[in-house]
């Protein structure tokens, strides 16, 4: 952002704030050059968040898409509706807060698994034997291993 003072664009954000329907974000910013604070207000479409694919392919962020693979790795777990929602919307909160416009398949994906491995163990399994596409039985074994020494 150019500094309304001095117009340097470098500076740094002191504080991020989101409107509750979460469509406007108003950040505090301090100019890096001559130490001035302004204000900013962003609309927030979250079509604006793009992901890079494994494959390179570029394609916007999708909510819905996150929320369809979890509900296929917890299918009959004891995880509602809501918790999925949640997961989905910490996550597009996440890429808000920090100002990512750009991120990639893999970055969420493991944020996903951060929060699902945390949620049900199962179902985090379930997500990974997709997501790291597990080819045999002993991908599963080693990872239940994993699970069992933390
Ligand atoms: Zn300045």
């Amino acid at each position: 952002m150019r500094c309304p003072k001095c117009g340097s664009l470098s500076d740094k954000v002191l504080e991020t704030r989101q409107s509750k329907d979460g469509s406007v974000i108003k950040r505090r910013r301090e100019c890096l050059e001559c130490g001035y604070r302004f204000t900013t207000y962003e609309r927030i479409e979250e079509e604006n968040i793009k992901v890079i694919k494994k494959d390179g392919k570029v394609e916007p962020f999708n909510k819905e898409k996150i929320i369809r693979g979890i509900k296929l790795a917890s299918k009959g777990r004891p995880i509602s509706e809501t918790q999925i929602v949640e997961i989905a919307d910490s996550i597009e909160r996440f890429l808000i807060d920090e100002g990512k416009l750009t991120t990639t398949s893999y970055e969420i994906g493991e944020m996903v698994k951060e929060r699902l491995k945390q949620l049900d163990k199962v179902a985090y399994l379930r997500f990974l034997s997709v997501y790291e596409d597990f080819k045999d039985i002993r991908d599963f074994q080693e990872k239940i291993k994993e699970i069992e020494k933390e």
